[in-house]
């Protein structure tokens, strides 16, 4: 994780914008956790963190492009990263222990920060598709000889079986 905190002392009450572009904060993880993505087009975050009697109120948004491979064949296709977020950051938080609800927030010698490299590293993550297809209709890999049946088709197909001799198929003793 890239180790970026930011200093939240003295928030005006109307909040304040910060804006990251820093790359780092996004590469040094992928990195890291060895993540098959490749920044295409320069992530750039903004948001706004708004001070409250019981916390801190952040709320933004994430851009750019990654390039990943699909689920199926594995080619590579660029995606848009487009996502809003909101997240509150309680000044006591209550006992907290799943992922997505970590606190980023802390105290360095009484003066407040955030931890925006792991904020923002949760954001990006957030912010993928669920499945990564290349195209809605991919075909994937062969499972037997990994051709890309994108590309091409393959030969092992016209091995299958003829679908009307099913029925004596099942009748073979295994081996
Ligand atoms: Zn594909
Ligand atoms: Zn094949």
């Amino acid at each position: 994780m890239f180790d970026f905190w930011l200093s939240i002392k003295d928030l005006p009450e109307q909040g304040q914008e910060f804006e990251v572009s820093d790359q780092e904060v996004w590469t040094v993880p992928i990195r890291e956790f060895k993540i098959q993505a490749r920044i295409t087009q320069n992530i750039e975050a903004r948001f706004f963190i708004y001070p409250g009697q019981n916390g801190y109120l952040i709320r933004g948004d994430l851009r750019g492009a990654v390039k990943i491979p699909c689920d199926r064949c594995f080619a590579t296709k660029e995606i848009g990263l487009e996502a809003t977020f909101e997240l509150f950051e309680e000044l006591e938080p209550a006992e907290k222990n799943d992922f997505y609800g970590q606190s980023f927030l802390r105290f360095s010698q009484g003066l407040p920060e955030i931890n925006a490299g792991a904020m923002l590293w949760e954001q990006f993550l957030l912010a993928q598709p669920i499945k990564h297809l290349c195209s809605d209709n991919c075909q994937g890999l062969c499972s037997k000889c990994g051709q890309n049946l994108n590309l091409a088709a393959c030969t092992c197909g016209q091995d299958e079986p003829d679908p009307r001799m099913a029925i004596f198929r099942n009748l073979k003793i295994e081996t």
